[in-house]
């Protein structure tokens, strides 16, 4: 099968049915612009090139088993199963005000272990394939077309740590980028990781100007240590580091989960001052999302409000997170497949 996100083997096909590279166009349209299926894509092309596509062509890589929507926000939570029988989780979003966004998967599982972190459970099976991330995105936007919507914001928050499946996630975030495919702009795409400094290097320099998300969480190397153990491998000065080149070529966003007890003391506030001082970073301070079997408790509200507000007043831009989807297990750090393989 030639997937449709394979520009050279779909060329191929192009070729020995001598279609138009026009009609490539529109049938490229059809998919990725006008978020038709299978058979509006078809109808693009001259008939007699109709039964090669159809035969060989591969348009749709996961199957969506489940949807759930939010009842209190705007929250969709898709259940996808890929072709050997794993679950993952994309989640669409849809704000009040703002973009429609997904919030995608890139590898089943996760192998960062991070203790706050409802996917860390499930342990790590295996990178997701281009085709796989992208695919998310394609369905999406085929579910939320009948609302007038477009996907117009994507993040890889969901499970998995992207820049550990690197090879796949710089070619969706190109073709996410690509005019000839998604057409999203720079600012709309964002990775988010645990913090692996050579990679996000990579990343900036082949993405200039797209934004990155670090998941700090402490700037205690101790105390970050014990919520995620990737920073043993890559610790707070290192990262300091890759955080001041970063900085210098896209936007970086600081994301500050906030534990009770954890986290949220004034050592903490400090010590997350003096790390980032002098660094342009956006903050973003995040509520702790529970799930099952996590003894952990998050900062209440009031305490997360004042943590920000200290750090308004010493300088840095600032904001709170507030999740959707709470309720259908949606929110950040709540995706987690404990089911996976068992449906095959
Ligand atoms: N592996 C990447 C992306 C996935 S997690 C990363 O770590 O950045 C996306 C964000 O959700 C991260 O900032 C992560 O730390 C945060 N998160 C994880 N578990 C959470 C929880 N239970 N509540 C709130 N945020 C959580």
């Amino acid at each position: 099968m030639v997937s449709i996100y394979d520009t050279k083997a779909l060329e191929a096909v192009r070729s020995r049915n001598a279609v138009q590279p026009h009609r490539m166009k529109l049938f490229r349209n059809a998919l990725f612009k006008k978020a038709g299926g299978r058979d509006e894509a078809l109808g693009t092309l001259p008939e007699s090139a109709r039964p090669d596509f159809a035969e060989h062509v591969g348009f749709g890589f996961l199957e969506l088993l489940e949807r759930h929507d939010s009842k209190i926000d705007g929250a969709s939570k898709l259940i996808f199963k890929t072709n050997d029988g794993h679950l993952i989780e994309s989640v669409v979003l849809r704000p009040a005000t703002g973009r429609t966004s997904i919030c995608i998967s890139s590898q089943v599982g996760c192998a960062c272990y991070c203790g706050f972190c409802a996917t860390g459970m499930m342990g790590f099976s295996r990178n997701l394939t281009l085709d796989e991330i992208l695919d998310q995105v394609t369905q999406a936007n085929r579910m939320v077309k009948p609302e007038g919507r477009s996907i117009r914001n994507v993040v890889f928050m969901g499970m998995g740590e992207p820049l550990l499946n690197p090879d796949a996630v710089f070619a969706a975030v190109a073709f996410l980028r690509a005019p000839q495919f998604f057409d999203l702009s720079a600012s709309h795409i964002t990775v988010s990781t645990v913090g692996i400094p050579h990679a996000m290097e990579h990343f900036v320099e082949t993405f200039p100007k797209m934004p990155l998300a670090l998941s700090l969480h402490s700037a205690r190397q101790e105390v970050r240590e014990k919520l995620m153990p990737q920073a043993r491998k890559y610790p707070l000065d290192q990262l300091r580091e890759t955080l001041v080149r970063a900085s210098a070529s896209g936007k970086v966003m600081i994301e500050y989960l906030m534990l009770s007890g954890i986290n949220d003391g004034e050592a903490d506030l400090q010590a997350l001052i003096d790390y980032l001082r002098g660094i342009p970073v956006h903050l973003n301070i995040i509520p702790f999302n529970e799930f099952a079997g996590s003894q952990l408790r998050g900062t209440a509200q009031p305490e997360r409000e004042q943590f920000a507000a200290r750090l308004k007043a010493a300088g840095f831009d600032t904001t709170l997170r507030y999740s959707l989807g709470s309720d259908i297990a949606a929110a950040c750090g709540q995706l987690v497949q404990t089911k996976a393989r068992s449906r095959q």
